[in-house]
């Protein structure tokens, strides 16, 4: 059977398609419910796998006791060759950080049909120093998200 239905996320009409043999089983109505259309499917796949990436890049970062370099200064920089490897270990966590989030804040964008991102370095190296609560952190970022939206709408309204 084909039932019209709205999309869960977007409210975009949808039709959904239903085998025969599921809708005589059961109530269809509960699964045009969760129906989503195809766009928000995808990008609810995409987000996932990032979060995925970003989880396992803390998990790396958790396990390998990784800390946030402290700023230097000149003649600051690190000497020993542990000091080094710590320095360098540090630096490249960071950087799989700066390419997850951006990849993130780029997904953001597209989820609203924004062009750009709204990113910014505080963003990874907050993961970074506290990798634990990523899920924390990228969820303040929607709501960084969120606000800097209507922060956009509200001007192009008056604009
Ligand atoms: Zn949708």
């Amino acid at each position: 059977m084909k039932q019209a239905a709205n999309c869960k996320m977007c409210a975009r009409p949808i039709v959904v398609e239903i085998d025969d043999d599921y809708a005589k089983l059961g109530d269809p109505f509960r699964l045009i419910k969760l129906a989503t259309c195809d766009r928000c499917y995808d990008l609810r796949i995409r987000r996932q796998n990032i979060e995925d990436a970003i989880y396992r890049a803390c998990l790396g970062i958790i396990q390998a006791g990784i800390k946030p370099n402290k700023p230097t200064k000149p003649g600051e920089e690190p000497k020993t060759p542990a000091e080094k490897a710590r320095f360098k270990e540090s630096e490249d966590a960071l950087k799989v950080l700066v390419t997850l989030t951006q990849a993130y804040a780029l997904l953001a964008s597209d989820w609203c049909n924004r062009s750009g991102m709204i990113w910014d370095e505080a963003l990874p190296a907050a993961i970074l120093e506290k990798p634990k609560f990523w899920r924390v952190i990228l969820e303040d970022y929607w709501k960084t998200f969120n606000r800097v939206r209507r922060e956009e709408q509200q001007e192009m309204a008056t604009a």
